[in-house]
């Protein structure tokens, strides 16, 4: 049976959705006109008002916040209430340029942790599940949204943050876990060492994990459902927004729910800023209607996927995004082919590998090179150096016939690469351009 945390939005006809979308982004965009000068001119300059913004189908008239803008801006500047006013920041890593500081009201925190609870109850937790939130607490938003969210639904919370695995795996054991929260790399880690210590799926008692944070394959997805023996739900959010649950899987696992009502969806072409038609492949900006201390209007998040307003064998009816094919920041261009570490994952798990691997990538002699490093299982490690060269050559086809260019495929031996306890670092790029 299909659960809900707030089935009469989550379920909510169309027009439903769309008039309570309607009059939340009239009301929002009022909101930043009259309190972030910051986006005020931006829409001057490109002569909007708020009166001019009338329904959901005006949307396309107001002006695009991008991660430059954030920078411009930083701290303070998209602030939409007064410090008083706010009771908590939440930031990013700063791995890819300056950290996004964001700002959140009691208002924004609750609006939230319901979107987390709707990831959870979707993922068929309820008061009599017990949730282990090792995602990282902090800074990071995984832990602190999860936690919320759980405590929402009722769940007894384990608030055990990353890291420390044998203790992770000691309170799933002790205390009967059975919804655990984490990055995929994470989860396949302690899939990894739940095997080792010689647990099999029905040893564990974990039934559902969500997993998000990170870009992960459908085959990584597989492996650590029959691993761990559970179901593994995807996740979708960002600082800038809030944090995870604003876009969550349900039972049908084939894409993520848009929570709608705090949240609306666009697909544009990213270089030419066009809306496109539902369906197309392009760049995800959201319109976050309903926060008041960081009030994003039209974000490019710069990740790159569809969306699809089919019915879904749930019965909820908000809009599904499909799992971004990663960031475009995230894309390599290597010898002029767009490459996304996701697809070399895809192949790698494909041919019997764990997710444990780096791409490396780097220019010899003006030239790209790609070499992809992964480690091989303990069943097919061997000193046979005939057998690992058919393992590489097998494995380099496969990349070839992926990318459609040639890759240097390096086999290293079981636990040569370091394991991630939080999001993994898949890509070194050494290229200095
Ligand atoms: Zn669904």
């Amino acid at each position: 049976m299909e659960r809900y945390y707030q089935k009469e939005i989550e379920c909510a006809p169309l027009e439903e959705l769309r008039s309570i979308q309607t009059e939340k982004l009239k009301k929002q965009v009022q909101h930043v006109w009259d309190n972030v000068p910051y986006y005020r001119k931006k829409m001057e300059e490109k002569g909007v008002k708020p009166e001019d913004i009338q329904s959901v189908d005006d949307l396309g008239k107001l002006p695009f916040l991008s991660k430059k803008d954030l920078r411009d801006a930083y701290p303070y500047g998209l602030l939409g209430k007064p410090l008083k006013d706010c009771v908590r920041i939440q930031s990013t890593s700063g791995t890819t340029g300056k950290r996004v500081v964001a700002f959140y009201t009691q208002h924004d925190i609750d609006l939230w942790e319901d979107c987390c609870a709707r990831a959870i109850t979707a993922a068929g937790g309820t008061d009599e599940d017990v949730c282990q939130v090792s995602y990282g607490y902090g800074l990071f938003t995984g832990g602190p949204g999860l936690n919320g969210g759980s405590h929402k639904v009722g769940c007894l919370t384990i608030p055990t943050s990353s890291g420390n695995t044998d203790r992770q795996i000691m309170f799933i054991n002790d205390l009967s876990a059975t919804i655990l929260c984490c990055t995929p790399s994470y989860a396949a880690y302690l899939a990894e060492r739940f095997k080792e210590l010689g647990y099999g799926p029905n040893d564990i008692s974990l039934k559902a994990g969500i997993f998000g944070a990170e870009a992960w394959s459908e085959e990584m997805r597989a492996d650590i459902e029959k691993t761990l023996g559970i179901k593994a739900y995807d996740i979708y959010g960002l600082t800038e927004l809030s944090g995870p649950g604003v876009a969550f899987e349900c039972s049908a696992q084939g894409g993520m729910h848009i929570n709608e009502d705090h949240f609306i969806a666009e697909i544009i072409d990213p270089d030419t800023e066009e809306v496109l038609p539902e369906g197309s492949q392009g760049e995800l900006v959201f319109t976050a209607i309903d926060k008041e201390a960081f009030p994003m209007i039209r974000y490019r998040t710069r990740d790159i996927c569809k969306l699809s307003r089919e019915k879904c064998s749930c019965g909820r009816t908000l809009i599904k995004m499909a799992k971004p094919m990663g960031r475009s920041d995230d894309m390599l261009i290597i010898r002029g082919v767009n490459v996304f570490p996701s697809q070399i994952e895809t192949v790698l798990l494909n041919n019997g590998y764990a997710a444990n691997y780096q791409i490396v990538v780097d220019r010899v002699n003006n030239t790209d090179t790609l070499d992809v490093q992964v480690e091989m299982t303990p069943e097919m490690f061997t000193d046979n150096v005939g057998e690992v060269e058919e393992h590489q050559k097998k494995l380099s086809e496969g990349l070839k016939s992926m990318l459609g260019i040639k890759a240097k495929v390096s086999l290293l031996a079981p636990k040569s690469i370091a394991r991630s306890e939080g999001k993994a670092v898949r890509v070194i790029d050494k290229r200095k351009i």
